[in-house]
């Protein structure tokens, strides 16, 4: 019997015994047993993350001393970082160097939220009265239910952990039921490193099972949530009854433009490894390439010839380029994807199925794809794949590129290359999306926000903002002096 649900300070079996194989999408091989959590041992789990949270053993602690328990955390990770990446590969398929730097991003982020905390946190405000003291003070949310998704299953549950244990906030932690190692190694470490009991708990289990309480529970305060549009949608619904703070990290079908001015040779090569990383299961995936008229057949071209030399491979695949999709369901929706952008009109130039290598016929291979004479009206250009699958079309001129590049109901992340740093620049502040990288595509830093315009998402990761999700803001006014206030007659 395995015992991976971790609530109120102690590993635990699920209340009924029930238990789910973790499988490989490299080759269908198990990677892991873990316990799947039942609906009592949701609300088990809500209830010691409430109880901790009211009870003030944590929230008593000052910004510094939360500080220091989250650098502790990132050391004991730096500690187990190979271990959990292993696990992480096993997981997602992912070659291990990847999950390695994951791993290392993983660390980053809670280096970064712990030198947050030790900055000053509220303020003094002058209200022009000499007798009273008015101070903002930033005090934690409360109990948070922290989901994530299974592309980059630690280092999205990092993003709101690591600010969630600064802040003060009690949480319950559910990962992906296809990605749940890395989880678990970290809340192995969170225990370790001397977090109080109950502050953090660990649920498993499929989301449309245990995730029903984790958003309508009225002990909850916020639902902070990484994953589909879909999804997204149905959590903002759940949560209206009881007017849940929210946060959302939603899709993304990302535009990388390319002006004829550009260096072609590194925006080329840029935007291979933009719509083919992690076989396009990035939310920032650049795979809606926007491309200028006089140089499409010289991109796209070369595009193509380096998209269908791309080594497919499983974790410890030392030649390997990238990885499997995460599983059948996500293969066959791929699958049906690239089927009805060719039905719609695209014109595909390479890729378009499943790998028919022998060493791929047991995992979730899906071939790079490129998908030519597309437009904004199609389901391929509006729609994300999550999968390797670039989709192409021309613009004609600057003000084309910007309106092509906004023409999308999402806001996650865009890119733009040009010679010309002026033109790239208003391009830039035109694009109605969270990141855009001017030459440049994919990077990012724990120290600034992260998060999508429109449908992409509300609120923000990271940078500062992405602690202040977790922190509530009270004025404390104070009369020094007190006088009867003379409104109402006596
Ligand atoms: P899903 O929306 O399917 O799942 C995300 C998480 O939500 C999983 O833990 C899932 O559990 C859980 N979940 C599913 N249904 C419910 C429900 N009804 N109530 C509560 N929780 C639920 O997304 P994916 O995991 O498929 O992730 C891919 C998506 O995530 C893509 O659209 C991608 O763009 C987006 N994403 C966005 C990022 C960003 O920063 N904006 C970063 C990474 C991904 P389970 O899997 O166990 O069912």
């Amino acid at each position: 019997m395995v015992a991976t649900l971790y609530i109120n300070g102690a590993w635990r079996q699920a209340s009924d015994g029930g238990a789910h194989d973790v499988h490989s999408p490299h080759d269908q091989s198990v990677v892991a047993e873990v316990s799947q959590a039942t609906q009592s041992d949701v609300l088990d789990a809500i209830s010691a993350a409430r109880e901790s949270f009211d009870s003030g053993v944590f929230t008593s602690w000052s910004f510094n001393e939360r500080s220091a328990l989250v650098a502790k955390i990132a050391d004991l990770l730096e500690r187990d970082a190979d271990l959990i990446a292993r696990k992480e590969s096993d997981d997602t398929g992912k070659r291990f160097i990847e999950a390695q730097y994951d791993l290392a991003d993983v660390i980053a982020t809670f280096r970064h939220f712990a030198a947050l905390g030790l900055k000053e946190h509220g303020r003094s405000v002058d209200v022009g009265l000499a007798h009273v003291t008015s101070r903002i003070v930033h005090e934690p949310l409360g109990v948070a239910s922290l989901i994530g998704p299974w592309n980059y299953p630690l280092l999205q549950i990092a993003w709101k952990v690591a600010p969630a244990l600064v802040a003060g906030c009690s949480f319950i932690v559910k990962p992906s039921e296809l990605t749940p190692q890395s989880a678990i190694a970290l809340m192995r470490i969170i225990e370790e490193a001397g977090t109080p009991k109950g502050v953090a708990n660990l649920i498993l289990g499929p989301g449309s099972v245990v995730g029903t309480s984790l958003i309508n529970d009225p002990r909850v305060d916020l639902v902070s949530f990484t994953g589909g549009l879909s999804t997204g949608q149905t959590i903002m619904r759940a949560a209206a009854d009881t007017v849940k703070k929210l946060a959302l990290e939603l899709g993304g079908k990302n535009p990388h433009i390319i002006f004829a001015d550009a260096d072609i040779d590194a925006a080329i090569d840029n935007a291979v490894t933009a719509a083919f990383l992690h076989s396009g299961q990035v939310c920032s995936a650049g795979t809606r390439l926007i491309v200028e008229r006089s140089i499409h057949d010289r991109v796209v071209n070369e595009i193509v010839r380096r998209a269908g030399n791309i080594v497919l491979g499983g974790p410890s695949d030392e030649m390997a380029e990238t990885g499997p999709l995460i599983s059948p369901d996500h293969l066959r929706n791929v699958t049906a994807y690239v089927e009805k952008g060719i039905a719609e009109g695209a014109k595909l130039l390479v890729g378009g199925k499943r790998s028919d290598k022998p060493e791929h016929e047991n995992g979730w291979y899906y071939l790079p794809t490129v998908l030519d004479g597309c437009s904004s009206q199609m389901y391929c250009v509006q729609e994300e794949s999550f999968g390797p699958v670039m989709t192409v079309e021309v613009f004609d001129s600057e003000v084309d590129a910007i309106r092509i590049g906004n023409d999308t109901n999402f806001g996650l992340s865009g890119g733009v290359w040009s010679s010309d740093s002026q033109k790239a620049a208003r391009v830039a502040s035109a694009l109605r999306h969270g990141t855009i990288w001017v030459n440049d595509f994919g990077p990012y830093r724990p120290a600034a926000e992260w998060g999508g315009y429109k449908q992409s998402g509300i609120g923000r990761e990271l940078g500062e903002h992405g602690l202040g999700e977790y922190l509530e803001i009270k004025h404390i006014w104070t009369n020094n002096a007190p006088s009867r206030s003379g409104w109402f007659r006596d």
